[in-house]
């Protein structure tokens, strides 16, 4: 069976702890590789690489940075079919949605090519009669990145490309469900020409997941997960005096107006709740239908769902995969049994879905359970999976302060004709990335991208500006040139300095 290991200072690196875990292939349910989870020792190796390699990188040209990251883009897009490839036959999801995610993630290596503009500093003349100020940011060192399954190449693209273009060495630790598209982003690196030990990865579980939050040679953590761990990443490392940015979970919502276009918002939130099988952390999960629009909306929804082809990933026939994991499918149908026992009413059942050929896969079908109310656990929790709540609110302050009322706050959408109820929904709801008509507001690569509340901890969000005020530091010089004095001191006041 195939054997995945780790990658250090340049090569790759065998697994040595004896520990390990299964890499499925989604689609038929079989193992197809096993992993090898790094020891606290380990990530120790990793982490020394890149801090050998961390004083020559930061010392680094702009322009070199600048055109190793070109290189880099120009590997990942003649391979992309490759990488998107590896992630369909160990995540699941669908080629072209598989191709999308590393279009989405080149386009913040893109964003990270322009890095010599990103770290232009300010500069102010004559603040006082012959003194100047000027500001800049400098890298912070070693940087690693602890990432989830559901978008193996795009989330780890969402840090490493920002955070080696600012001048540090990173160290990645993808997920243990599918790791394989990382080390091919490893070899990427290493023929686009970036030096060896500026990008290392490790994998592994929670042992390689502390040893990072612990390492003190780890200046800043960058994890992207669910809320239970993206707090635990928070606190940990925070303790150790890093800086931390944590994304966690998320519960996205979808108001529709009586005022919208019904087949167009049908249209839109099937789509974004059923894509890659609801495992996008900006999937829609809850639609809030307000006012009389519910009965047809849920009639339309229904429609769409069943006609959702799903199958394995590879086959382009197919428009949703399978979920990532048995333990996943199990959770998810249980969420769905839990509903129906409470009292919500499954409109469209995926539970029972077979897909022939692919027995033994992961599949559950596109499912939509109505009438769910706020105090359900189908609505508290996250689900992801394809599953959506559609809940009934009697008008848009209802809709609001439901939105609000919830934990996460990642990302949300209203569906409307009325300028005026989409103005007041984006300032009064609590919640990081909105759409107006749009379901899934990710925000391109030179926006940043995050939530609030329990979908965020940390003060930046990820990629974009806030990516690089992330993994830099900023230094304020101020300057004065005296005209030589001929040895002659004086003129130098005790008093606090103030301009003149
Ligand atoms: P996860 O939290 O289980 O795992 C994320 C990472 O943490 C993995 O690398 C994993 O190995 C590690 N990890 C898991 N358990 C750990 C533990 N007990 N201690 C230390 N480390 C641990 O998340 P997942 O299931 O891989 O991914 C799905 C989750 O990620 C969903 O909640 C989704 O909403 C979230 N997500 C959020 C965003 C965002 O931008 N906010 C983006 C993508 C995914």
């Amino acid at each position: 069976m195939k054997s995945i290991g780790h990658w250090v200072a340049g090569k790759p690196l065998e697994g040595g702890s004896g520990r390990c875990g299964p890499v499925y292939n989604p689609a038929t349910g079989e193992q197809q590789a096993e992993v090898a989870f790094a020891s606290a020792e380990e990530v120790d190796q990793a982490v020394k690489a890149a801090s050998a390699a961390a004083a020559d990188w930061s010392e680094s040209s702009l322009s070199q940075r600048a055109k190793v990251l070109f290189s880099f883009r120009e590997l990942v897009n003649a391979r992309l079919g490759e990488i998107a490839g590896i992630i369909v036959d160990e995540h699941g999801k669908v080629y072209s949605d598989a191709l999308g995610e590393v279009q989405r993630g080149l386009e913040v290596v893109e964003f990270a090519c322009g890095i010599p503009h990103l770290l232009k500093g300010e500069y102010s003349d004559q603040v006082s009669r012959g003194v100047d100020v000027f500001s800049y940011r400098q890298p912070l060192g070693v940087v690693a990145g602890i990432t989830p399954f559901n978008f193996p190449a795009m989330v780890p693209m969402w840090m490493y490309p920002v955070a080696i273009a600012c001048g540090n060495t990173f160290v990645l630790k993808p997920s243990e469900r599918d790791p394989s598209a990382s080390q091919l982003v490893a070899e990427l690196w290493a023929e686009a020409g970036l030096p060896d030990g500026v990008f290392n990865v490790v994998n592994g579980d929670k042992v390689a997941v502390d040893a990072i939050l612990d390492h003190p040679a780890i200046d800043a953590v960058s994890f992207v997960g669910s809320t239970p761990i993206a707090r635990h990443v928070y606190s940990k490392a925070t303790a150790t005096g890093k800086r931390v940015q944590a994304l966690g979970g998320a519960k996205n919502h979808a108001l529709v107006l009586p005022d919208a276009d019904l087949d167009f918002a049908a249209d839109h939130v099937s789509a974004a709740a059923f894509g890659s099988a609801g495992e996008r952390c900006m999937a829609v999960s809850a639609a809030v239908a307000v006012g009389g629009a519910a009965d047809d909306f849920v009639g339309a929804l229904v429609e769409r769902a069943e006609a959702v082809r799903v199958g394995p990933g590879r086959d382009e026939a197919s428009e949703m995969g399978p979920l990532v994991t048995r333990e996943a499918k199990e959770r998810v149908t249980g969420y769905i049994n839990r509903a129906q026992g409470a009292g919500a009413v499954v409109a469209r059942d995926g539970r029972s879905l077979v897909v022939t050929g692919y027995e033994g896969g992961f599949f559950v079908g596109p499912t939509v359970v109505d009438r769910v109310t706020p105090d359900m656990e189908v609505y508290r929790d996250e689900i992801f999976g394809p599953v959506l709540s559609v809940l009934r609110a009697s008008n848009v302050d209802e809709a609001i302060r439901l939105v609000n009322s919830n934990p996460y706050g990642n990302g949300t959408a209203i569906f409307t004709s009325s300028g005026e109820a989409a103005r007041r929904f984006h300032r009064e709801v609590n919640v990081g990335m909105i759409g107006i008509n749009v379901p899934i507001p990710v925000p391109m690569a030179y926006y940043s991208f995050g939530g609030w509340k329990d979908s965020l901890f940390g003060e930046r969000r990820i990629h974009g500006p806030e990516g690089v005020g992330f993994y830099t530091r900023s230094k304020v010089v101020t300057s004065r040139w005296p005209e030589p004095r001929g040895g002659l001191a004086g003129g130098a006041s005790l008093q606090f300095p103030t301009s003149s």
